[in-house]
């Protein structure tokens, strides 16, 4: 390499880095925010974090910084495999951060947080009137945004894209007609047994006791509490500050421990995404997980495929009833396993058991698409969200804060791109676990005597490491040996559910 190509190369990657440390301190405002800070700090620290994000943006579209990606892509022969992808990654940030002037970003952000506050009281009055408006200012807001993009064959594509590169309105479609049918007559198979006995999960178990044994969980699974740490909020996240400083959140139920259990493993899954990938990629645009979907096919393979079965259990659930006796002394493994993983027709998406979730997500992307084309009125989404139900999930919320206002999604940011990744994740776990298990078959069974070091470690090679230095589709295809698909997940879904009720559920 030339010195000058050299010198230029430092040049980009110091200001790269300059951008990366200016939104790691954003993400340090905003983690304090949603765990320790004192609701008095509110106003000062939306306009603290502004002005952080403000000149994050100004230098991550600075024209100088553009004159460095061309150049040095000009001789992009030149460069190392890894410096190649840099420049890559860099550059389709760049462009994309350049396509949107700053001052539409900054009426973005205004119109959100307007319609965020707005949406926060009329869900607590169960009052949808009071959000409409700025529901359909964020349809304007959105398409505004995706114009920027064009050209596209679908308005939502460039929020998709955004969030899952290289997947289309149509992909993920065509996706989720492969599974549909195959969840809707699961749903109604199982639901016509006698529901599962949960009361054995209402028992007390104390906070700190509850945090200690999710703590212990985490650090086992492979979670670098040298470099994470795990504290309490309202809506559980995993935040990214740099290769040695990744943390967790959780949320509590007193009666319940499985919800804070469970958020916790899912954040972990997250975060052992995050600390895998390779040290040399860090403050870089590379250095963190590839997209939305891989990100979530981490915390889920580690939270339903791992800690949902019952070899995980058969490890775990001993320590669990040493340590609080009175709560689960007297259920059995079988009970409990059968209770963690019941189905019901449920109303809340986040509530939501591994058959029915992915049925929550289809109909809130089919609506949003439905409601961007113009389908659908949003004078009309309280009726079209009760129908959907009823007809995929068979049953109907009696208000609409069970209904179209239980998610923030619609309400605190662009109207798509968020929704299809957790389904995208779900189908990728399986994929992925699959594929880990053709090279590595005793993983079950490791895990069944608590060791996760072998499927970890096989994730953190085939998928954390890389950061963004691959794209999505070809981590996919590199770890699995093909493009992103629904049987295995199928299949998964089919065999446990069936040998859990006892059923032949059908292809
Ligand atoms: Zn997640």
């Amino acid at each position: 390499m030339s010195q000058t190509l050299e010198q230029q190369l430092s040049a980009l990657k110091e200001r790269l880095i300059e951008v990366n440390d200016l939104r790691s301190a954003g993400a340090v405002l905003s983690w304090d925010q949603s765990t320790h800070m004192p609701r008095g700090g509110a106003e000062a620290r939306a306009r603290q974090r502004a002005t952080l994000s403000r000149i994050a943006h100004q230098k991550a579209t600075d024209a100088e910084l553009g004159h460095l990606l061309d150049w040095i892509g000009a001789r992009s022969a030149d460069l190392s495999e890894i410096d190649a992808a840099l420049v890559r990654v860099a550059r389709r940030d760049f462009e994309k951060a350049n396509k949107v002037p700053a001052d539409f970003v900054a009426r973005a952000s205004a119109c959100h947080a307007q319609s965020y506050a707005a949406w926060s009281r009329a869900r607590a009055d169960d009052d949808f009137g009071a959000v409409a408006d700025h529901l359909r200012a964020n349809i304007d807001i959105t398409h505004a945004y995706a114009t920027y993009f064009a050209p596209f064959e679908n308005i939502a594509d460039p929020l998709i894209d955004a969030a899952d590169e290289g997947m289309t309105v149509r992909q993920v479609q065509a996706l989720f007609r492969e599974i549909r049918p195959a969840l809707v007559a699961s749903v109604k198979v199982i639901t016509e047994l006698p529901p599962l006995d949960a009361s054995c999960l209402k028992k007390a178990v104390s906070e700190s006791d509850q945090l200690a044994f999710g703590l212990d969980v985490a650090d086992r699974v492979g979670y670098d509490l040298e470099r994470g740490r795990l504290d309490k909020t309202l809506h559980p996240f995993c935040t990214r500050f740099s290769a040695g400083d990744v943390r967790i959140t959780t949320r509590f139920r007193e009666d319940d421990v499985t919800d804070a259990f469970f958020s916790t493993v899912h954040e972990t899954g997250h975060a052992l995404y995050e600390q895998g990938v390779a040290r040399e990629l860090d403050g870089t645009p590379l250095g963190r997980g590839t997209s939305s979907g891989v990100h979530e096919s981490q915390a889920r393979l580690w939270e339903n495929i791992v800690g949902r079965s019952r070899g995980f259990w058969s490890y775990w659930y001993p320590e669990l009833q040493k340590r609080f006796p009175a709560a689960f002394g007297d259920t059995s493994l079988d009970a409990f396993y059968g209770v963690i993983n019941r189905v019901e027709r449920s109303l809340i998406r986040t509530d939501a058991d591994e058959v029915t979730y992915n049925l929550h997500i289809m109909m809130r992307f089919d609506l949003e698409i439905d409601m961007l084309e113009g389908r659908l009125d949003v004078a009309d989404l309280p009726e079209a969200w009760r129908a959907k139900m009823v007809e995929d999930i068979g049953v109907e919320p009696t208000d609409d804060r069970d209904g179209c206002l239980q998610d923030v999604h619609w309400y605190s940011g662009y109207m798509a791109g968020r929704f299809q990744s957790y389904t995208i994740g779900n189908v990728l776990a399986a994929q992925l676990y699959n594929a880990a298990l053709r090279e590595r078959p005793g993983i079950p069974s490791e895990i069944a005597h608590g060791d996760f070091d072998g499927l970890r470690e096989w994730l953190r090679r085939e998928v954390h490491m890389h950061g963004r230095a691959l794209p999505p589709n070809a981590v996919i295809e590199k770890a699995t040996g093909e493009a992103l698909h629904a049987a295995p997940y199928l299949a998964y879904l089919r065999g446990k559910f069936s040998e859990l009720y006892g059923l032949d559920l059908a292809e």
